[in-house]
């Protein structure tokens, strides 16, 4: 699955040359591929570039294979399951990088599989570094395409149990705005970390509503703000500032809101400094971005989803098409 970054209509199917052993020691046959928000992004024009010297760059960046060919003492075998890492260090690394904690860059000159500088996971054959490997427990076989996602969602989770270590914290009622499948799978990681969670979304029944009341969580159809309680943690999905602020209105003092969706609209049209200044000091709250996962986000993803209901997994995938020009 190729685009040329930068020109709409030219995304589609063709013959790549298998890659070459010598970029990275795993050779991996490609059996599923996760498509989100950024995939369209990227087949729009609107983001991406290719690698260094190339015009098209190989898309794909949610990937699930099986490994053909492992070096002896790589950790890895042929016939396991793997999803290869999509970030990797800037080439001078900055000081977080040079420490292993690459989803915390401090320059923008990284490369991440199939979306800047790297060729991704949409091909037949990939390769990847065993060190950019994380093996997939045998039992979620297919489901493991679901842990690119998933390891975002480890990672802000990850980052609000470090913050809410700050002082006392009540592990109680915990809201995730939006129930797209980003919405989803932080509400499921909330659920397994104990809390009561609360989603909220504008539909008013369908596939989203069950997902969520099948996890024993309460499913809200309408703003945040009448959702008629407070919460100890926001997790904001949607990247609508609207959907932001009434979310941020139900934040208890104390609380901590996790921003993961991306925000489009001008800045100067949508901001109130005023009220967000207000809230976070006279209640000591915590507003916090992420993006991306580290490799122990990975590690986390891959056992939150080998211990979640398989058949609530499926769930989220929508649909299934093959590989077809
Ligand atoms: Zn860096």
């Amino acid at each position: 699955m190729t685009v040329v970054p930068g020109q709409k209509g030219t995304a589609g199917v063709e013959e790549v040359p298998d890659p070459d052993a010598q970029d990275a020691a795993l050779l991996v046959r490609g059996m599923a591929l996760g498509l989100c928000g950024t995939d369209h992004e990227i087949a729009e024009g609107a983001y991406g570039t290719p690698p260094s010297g190339e015009e098209r760059l190989i898309i794909g960046h949610e990937s699930l294979g099986e490994v053909l060919e492992a070096p002896a003492g790589s950790g890895f075998a042929p016939g396991d399951l793997v999803v290869g890492i999509v970030r990797r260090p800037d080439p001078v690394p900055c000081p977080a990088c040079a420490g292993g904690e690459w989803d915390m860059c401090r320059t923008d000159s990284f490369g991440e599989r199939g979306i800047v500088r790297l060729h991704g996971y949409g091909s037949e054959r990939w390769r990847v570094e065993p060190d950019f490997a994380v093996p997939i427990p045998s039992g979620l076989g297919e489901l493991g395409v679901l842990l690119e996602p998933a390891s975002v969602l480890a990672k802000a989770w990850d980052q609000v149990d470090r913050i809410s270590q700050r002082a006392f914290f009540l592990r109680g009622r915990a809201l995730v705005t939006g129930a797209g499948p980003i919405s989803l799978m932080a509400c499921l990681l909330g659920v397994q970390r104990g809390y009561e969670m609360h989603v909220v979304d504008l539909a008013l029944a369908g596939p989203k509503r069950d997902l969520v009341e099948d996890l024993g969580a309460r499913y809200h159809a309408g703003d945040a703000v009448d959702i008629g309680v407070d919460v100890d943690v926001v997790i904001e999905c949607t990247g609508l500032g609207a959907v932001g602020r009434s979310a941020a209105r139900r934040l208890a003092s104390g609380g901590i809101m996790c921003l993961t969706g991306i925000m489009n609209l001008s800045p100067a049209l949508d901001v109130d400094a005023t009220t967000l200044n207000r809230n976070m000091v006279l209640r000591n709250q915590v507003l916090f971005g992420t993006v991306n996962a580290g490799r122990r986000h990975w590690e986390q993803a891959a056992q939150a989803l080998a211990t979640a209901d398989p058949s609530w997994l499926r769930g989220l995938i929508t649909r299934r098409v093959p590989l077809t020009s």
